[in-house]
């Protein structure tokens, strides 16, 4: 008998975010069964907490775009482990360290020991970001050299447990702290979402670093716009590019779109297989359940 060319199995997202709530179990139940029957077969979901900071502060690190459904405070750690608990294995849930507080050994184990599977990070030293966001400094009131410095931290953590990491991380603008990561933590499992922000400027890293990998998360309409620049950039680094939608868990369609985006790529089959499977597959390790 055919298998069906339409539905590529075994898809994994490994860049989406929670921004809902249990007072939406329902809703988040149905999209997550529609999400499957539609061939995914995993979703990194990260997940904000907030320990320290108002909602304000806490909205003025995400970005206005975001509409939230969920904790008004953007404290996820619950709402996201519970959806990850009655989905299993489907949710891997990331933590989004943007506001951390603590010491971070100590409260990255409490998060891990919860049932987080990785690590979420943002590079915000300033207020000069793609996101329109404050910069982490300011809003903890803590120095750029302490904040720097919690970066490694975290960053070292996820090395030293073997965690993959999800950093967003503007290439363009901070090439040479991206190389210095890298060379410090050359073993971590890291995404550098979005195509680094800036593909000439990732191109280096992917070139010298094999455990570097990417996504195309938010860049649709990037993508829909000039689709040939995209599959040569996938072409040329077919090991490294994930599937990724940055879709909301409210946003079940807008993973789907990121589906169809790949798949009118028109790649060969064994590239569109690792895109959707083999690199998430790679890149999560451990973190992914058998
Ligand atoms: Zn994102």
């Amino acid at each position: 008998m055919d298998r069906c060319p339409t539905i590529p199995q075994d898809i994994i997202d490994v860049h989406m975010h929670c921004f809902t709530g249990r007072l939406h179990a329902d809703a988040v139940a149905r999209d997550l069964e529609k999400l499957r029957r539609s061939g995914l077969r995993n979703i990194v979901v990260a997940g904000t907490v907030n320990t320290h900071l108002d909602a304000g502060a806490m909205l003025s690190l995400i970005g206005d775009f975001v509409e939230n459904r969920g904790d008004p405070n953007y404290n996820e750690e619950e709402n996201l482990l519970e959806f990850s608990r009655v989905s299993a294995p489907f949710i891997l849930p990331f933590v989004d360290t943007r506001s951390l507080w603590g010491d971070v050994s100590t409260v990255l184990t409490g998060y891990i020991n919860q049932g987080f599977k990785g690590i979420k990070g943002i590079y915000l030293p300033d207020e000069e970001n793609d996101i329109g966001a404050r910069g982490v400094p300011e809003v903890l009131g803590i120095s750029l050299q302490q904040y720097v410095k919690r970066e490694w931290e975290i960053l070292s953590f996820a090395h030293a447990h073997d965690l993959p990491v999800l950093y967003h991380m503007d290439s363009r603008k901070h090439g040479n702290v991206m190389a210095a990561i890298l060379d410090d933590f050359p073993a971590l499992r890291i995404n550098f979402a979005h195509l680094g922000i800036g593909r000439k400027t990732l191109a280096p890293m992917l070139d010298r670093f094999p455990n570097v990998f990417t996504d195309i998360a938010n860049l649709l309409p990037h993508m829909k716009n000039n689709p040939a620049s995209y599959r040569d950039f996938i072409m040329h680094y077919p090991d490294r590019v994930c599937f990724a939608s940055d879709a909301f868990l409210y946003q079940p369609e807008k993973v789907l779109d990121y589906v169809g985006m790949v798949k009118e790529l028109n790649l060969p089959e064994e590239t569109q297989a690792q895109v959707f499977n083999g690199n998430p597959a790679r890149y999560l390790g451990n973190a992914l359940p058998g």
